[in-house]
């Protein structure tokens, strides 16, 4: 039987179970070390300016939530509450908890929680960590990570539109094109309309009850609507010739999709409507949206959205339309290497080299008053074993990816100098420049 990754075998000797037994990750959960959180970082930087120009504002909320919100905001015949939570009872008390496996529903709960929207609408975004026990493969995690954005208590198709524009927006800032990503668009309707589709649904995938798999047999009345979001080869025929949700949408419906799409046909976006698009989660309704991209595989969806203007009552809270998205951090770091965009890295813009311990105090003072500048400053340490030769010292430099090194020698300092080396151009000549002067040549090193 495979064991916990924190439970240590019990049938080994006594000096071997003294013996610190190195422990692993849990499977399917990433550390994201270095160089590639850089990469991360980078990412982050432009989702934060990103949201900063649409207006969004940034809102957290627990990892852990109570398993009832999940249950009732998701829909018990989900993927995801069916066989995807990482529930588990408090050992203190008994609450019955899960870790949060999508950010919508706490967000709402939070909301709901502190009446935030009492004075007007909210635009919010939030980056999370999420849990889905899911067979781990390229793409697909146990953790993983999206951008998430939510716009609460706007009705109209003008915020769905906003949302999509802000999708591709991001797309163009991270140096992706419209090769990379494609977008498909759905309305979903409104309950009363989807539940006249429903019946026409069941009767269609009853008429061909030989190729229902088994997942689509149990789903047949109880949630048919997620059958046509069916991944097994030997159903998608039945699924194409399924009836089309939007066949039974009514005016109003209509109105909003055709809303949605004169603001993405002015705008130049390319989408195609897709009427099997459904979603994992029974809360959305109307305008629903996926971007996906071909470089991925079957893990090709990298965002996710739609409106979800029942959700605030389900959750017992007051009617509040509402609409988002979300963004797989993953894939789309996945998608940004296999489209071949560079990232650039952390690199410090100087690499200081210290011959000498003498060197130390007068080298410090002047790097920090680079810091002070805005200058990206990497020191030597010198560690347990002494100064590395200055060879070790520029071999470390060049590493680095700094662009300039800075060297404390000895006889400069007395001085008053310290010399600026290109780490860049091997032909430019080493300069002397004044400590004293340091906050005023800090711009020349300073990263454009
Ligand atoms: P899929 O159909 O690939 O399982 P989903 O419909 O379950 O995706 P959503 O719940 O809509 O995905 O989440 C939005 C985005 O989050 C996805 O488009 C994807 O980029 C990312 N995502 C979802 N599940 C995972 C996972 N297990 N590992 C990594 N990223 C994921
Ligand atoms: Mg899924």
């Amino acid at each position: 039987m495979a064991r916990a990754p924190f439970d240590f075998p019990k049938n080994l000797s006594m000096a071997e179970q003294n013996k610190p037994v190195a422990l692993q990750a849990v499977k399917g959960m990433n550390d994201i070390l270095t160089p590639e959180s850089a990469r991360w970082e980078w990412f982050e930087s432009k989702v934060r300016a990103l949201m900063q120009r649409y207006g969004y504002a940034n809102v957290r909320t627990p990892i852990v939530e109570p398993t009832a919100l999940f249950v009732r905001g998701l829909g018990e015949v989900t993927d995801i509450v069916e066989k995807e939570m990482y529930s588990f009872e408090d050992a203190m008390n008994g609450d019955k908890l899960t870790l949060r496996p999508e950010a919508t529903a706490g967000i709402v709960r939070a909301m709901i929680e502190h009446n935030a929207l009492y004075n007007a609408p909210l635009r919010l975004w939030s980056n999370v960590a999420l849990f889905r026990h899911e067979r781990p493969q390229k793409g697909r995690y146990r953790q993983f990570h999206q951008i998430d954005v939510e716009a609460l208590g706007y009705a109209g198709p003008d915020v769905d539109a906003e949302q999509i524009l802000m999708c591709r927006a991001l797309l163009l800032d991270l140096g992706l094109s419209a090769s990379d990503v494609r977008l498909e668009l759905n309305s979903l309707g409104q309950p009363a309309e989807r539940l006249a589709h429903r019946a026409a649904l069941i009767a269609h995938f009853e008429a061909h009850a030989d190729v229902l798999d088994e997942d689509a047999r149990r789903r047949l009345h109880s949630n048919p609507l997620r059958i046509l979001d069916t991944k097994n080869p030997a159903m998608q025929a039945v699924a194409e010739a399924a009836p089309k949700l939007m066949a039974f949408l009514g005016p109003e419906s209509r109105a909003h999709f055709d809303g949605v799409r004169a603001v993405l046909d002015a705008a130049g976006i390319v989408y195609r409507v897709n009427p099997r698009l459904v979603r994992g989660m029974d809360y959305y309704n109307l305008t629903v949206f996926e971007w996906i991209t071909d470089k991925l595989g079957s893990q090709g969806t990298v965002c996710g959205g739609g409106r979800y203007d029942g959700l605030f009552e389900q959750l017992g809270g007051k009617p509040t339309p509402a609409v988002g998205w979300g963004m797989g951090i993953e894939r789309m770091l996945l998608l940004l290497e296999a489209a071949g965009v560079v990232v650039p890295g952390a690199a410090p813009d100087v690499y200081a080299v210290l011959p000498s311990a003498a060197a130390l105090a007068a080298a410090m003072t002047t790097l920090e008053a680079l810091r002070a500048a805005g200058v990206a400053v990497l020191m030597n340490a010198a560690g347990r074993d002494g100064i590395p030769s200055m060879k070790s010292q520029f071999k470390r430099a060049d590493a680095s990816g700094a662009r300039y090194a800075l060297i404390f020698g000895d006889a400069d300092l007395a001085r008053g100098e310290v010399a600026l080396k290109s780490l860049r151009d091997a032909d430019a000549p080493q300069r002397g420049l004044a400590l004293a002067d340091a906050p005023r040549w800090a711009a020349e090193l300073r990263n454009a």
